[in-house]
């Protein structure tokens, strides 16, 4: 396969980076194709632990180069802060980091814009992680933002930040009570950051259709997951981006019918950051359990992770959507000690049992899962490396969600360590 997408196909945090690092092995591109700074991909290697913000995770293998497609905003701040931080403990990035031309900056209004908004919004919130990814959206959708491409030249992003900080400052002040910000001093900030940015600079659609001829391989990777995509996800508590797989071609310049599989990752039970709809979430003592034992805080702002069972409609509505060849289940290890362990097959609304996900978010509030229940299992798993070691509850679990999820799941992950990742053959059931 030379090229290949992975996705999360529940509310991000599926435990993607480990995949892609696990996956990553003898790529030569591994690209992101949407979000921004508010992702977090973590990877542990030989113990250490790293997490990735906007520089694609396949930076911890040497050789791999790293491409931040057109579809990422980019905080020029951030992306220096995390280079310098991956390169201080001795991760070369620079020679293998390449950034999109075309891809939009985040600049500080949208930071202020997007901590205004959510105050402005009060109990109906989004969650969001104020790193100001909407608002730099925002501004794309509308033909008013700044792309990489402008950072290079001096003249003209001097003329369009101008343009754009006289209409930002009277929103900033009129709408949110903020003091306006400084052409001057962002101006300087921003341009110092450009002679930085220059070596990375490319048409990076360009760098991977030439790559595709000549027969390199590419991974894709998602942040995120599939039910925050800005279409598909429970909008609007969503993020700004288009998460599925189908961000690649627009976020990148890659053409569509040139992927040869999509990858999807699931954890063994769901979590969700910020805001909305959660039909299977788990309040309470056990919730809470699985929070510390799946140490379920993000990966970025540190926010604790709502909790939940495995939605099994979620789950295969975002691995229909994505039409996932293959999938990934992480953090099997983590339901040791829970009995029984549930999963979400159907939501009762009214006098209905649905057992689709729902299109629209009304019947979503409304809803109560309903759940089937699989015997748990105690024993510490995270040594394991053979599928047939795995305890029968275990086992059983995981042959339940390829069946009921009718994909293949060859990978089960029981640990965050690149090394514990078991391989197994799928099972009749799955396509
Ligand atoms: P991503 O954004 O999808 O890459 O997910 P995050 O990195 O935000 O969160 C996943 C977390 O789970 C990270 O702390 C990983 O190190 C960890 N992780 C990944 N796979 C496993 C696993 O199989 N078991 C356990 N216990 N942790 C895992």
């Amino acid at each position: 396969m030379s090229a290949v997408c992975v996705v999360g196909v529940q509310w991000g945090d599926e435990g993607k980076g480990k995949v892609i690092d696990v996956l990553a092995k003898g790529v030569d591109f591994v690209v992101r194709y949407q979000g921004g700074n508010n992702a977090g991909h973590t990877v542990v290697v030989g113990g250490e632990t790293f997490v990735l913000h906007l520089v694609p995770s396949g930076v911890l293998r040497p050789g791999t180069v790293n491409v931040i497609g057109n579809g990422v905003v980019v905080d020029p701040v951030q992306l220096f802060r995390e280079i310098d931080g991956l390169e201080r403990r001795g991760v070369r990035v620079a020679e293998c980091l390449r950034v999109s031309a075309r891809a939009h900056l985040i600049l500080p209004y949208h930071r202020t814009l997007d901590a205004g908004a959510e105050r402005w919004k009060g109990a109906g919130r989004i969650g969001t992680t104020g790193r100001g990814i909407g608002p730099a959206y925002a501004d794309k959708a509308a033909r008013t933002g700044l792309r990489v491409a402008d950072l290079l030249d001096r003249e003209r992003f001097a003329t369009r930040l101008r343009a754009a900080l006289a209409e930002k400052n009277e929103v900033l002040a009129k709408v949110y009570g903020e003091p306006p910000l400084s052409f001057e001093s962002t101006f300087e900030t921003y341009a110092a950051l450009a002679e930085r940015m220059v070596p990375f600079v490319c048409d990076a659609g360009d760098l991977l259709r030439r790559a595709h001829r000549e027969g390199r391989k590419i991974l894709f990777e998602g942040a995120q997951g599939t039910m925050l995509d800005l279409d598909a996800g429970t909008y609007p508590y969503v993020t700004s981006s288009s998460t599925g797989c189908w961000g690649v071609a627009g976020g990148t310049g890659f053409p569509p019918r040139r992927i040869d599989e999509v990858v999807g990752i699931a954890k063994a039970y769901c979590t969700r950051v910020g805001e909305g709809p959660f039909p299977s979430e788990l309040p309470g003592d056990l919730g809470d359990l699985l929070r510390e034992r799946g140490k379920e805080y993000g990966a970025t702002t540190g926010r604790p992770r709502r909790c939940g069972w495995f939605d099994l409609l979620a789950a295969r509505y975002a691995i229909e959507l994505n039409g996932v060849d293959r999938l990934a289940v992480t953090n099997v290890d983590v339901l040791s000690g829970f009995d029984p362990i549930r999963v979400a097959v159907g939501y009762r609304c009214g006098g209905r049992v649905l057992e689709s996900f729902p299109a629209d978010r009304a019947d979503l509030d409304g809803c109560a899962p309903v759940f089937r229940d699989f015997r748990g299992f105690r024993e510490e798993i995270t040594a394991v490396t053979a599928f047939d070691r795995l305890p029968q509850e275990a086992r059983t679990y995981v042959e339940f969600l390829e069946g009921a999820l009718g994909v293949p799941i060859p990978v089960v992950s029981v640990g965050p360590g690149r090394e514990q990742v078991i391989r197994r053959d799928p099972g009749k059931g799955a396509r």
